[in-house]
């Protein structure tokens, strides 16, 4: 069986180190990655997540997409999409030994390895957060009360015959969205800079993208 390394140097002309994919944006992580969030090799704080419904640029397809499930992205350095562990001005990664499964299988020159992987296997806040006794079921729960679908339904709605319940559901959606995210650092002590990763983006930046691409 053919290592991820070796499936990457087999597809051509090795890397030139120039920085353009990373300053293009981060990687989406993957299965194989998992150990490298779990022992702090990659932080949460610097990860957010794009969850199901969230529309995507297709980067091996081109074009939109929405998100069958969620990606789970390194963030961008200070509100660019710069991959945050980028050196800029050394062009290289600060990471590079524990880089994640994408950036070792992205070649510009030769993009067949990664696109054959870019789908599969992609790691998901299930897989990192199911055996944290109470905080999978709240991310859970915000799933289900903010879903991206739900979201987008109420905002259709919002101009048609239900259009006072439609926005009273969405006023509701983007309460309870903030609400969670204080809760999760005022009580549970947890560090602001992971809210993105457990709950996604807020739902307050998500709406005027979801209005965009809903044609509203
Ligand atoms: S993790 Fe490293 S190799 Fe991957 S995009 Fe970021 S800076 Fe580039």
């Amino acid at each position: 069986m053919r290592t991820d390394r070796q499936e990457s140097e087999k597809e051509g002309p090795s890397c030139r180190r120039c920085g353009t994919c990373c300053e293009k944006g981060g990687p989406a992580l993957h299965r194989a990655d998992r150990d490298r969030v779990e022992s702090g090799k990659i932080p949460l704080k610097h990860l957010f997540t794009i969850r199901p419904g969230e529309t995507v640029r297709d980067n091996v397809r081109g074009g939109l997409v929405r998100a069958e499930s969620d990606i789970i992205k390194i963030k961008g350095r200070k509100g660019t999409w710069c991959c945050v562990f980028l050196d800029f001005r050394e062009k290289a990664c600060r990471i590079y030994e524990d880089r994640p499964l994408e950036c070792r299988l992205l070649n510009c020159r030769a993009p067949e390895a990664l696109e054959r992987r870019y789908e599969q296997d992609r790691l998901c806040r299930k897989d990192l957060l199911f055996s944290i006794e109470g905080l999978w079921d709240l991310v859970e729960d915000h799933e289900q009360r903010c879903s991206i679908e739900r979201l987008r339904k109420q905002l259709r709605s919002s101009s048609g015959p239900r259009a006072e319940q439609a926005r009273g559901a969405v006023d509701f959606m983007l309460r309870y969205d903030a609400h969670v995210r204080r809760l999760v650092v005022e009580k549970g002590k947890m560090d602001p800079e992971i809210v993105d990763f457990l709950f996604g983006r807020p739902l307050s930046a998500l709406v005027p993208g979801l209005r965009k691409t809903s044609g509203l």
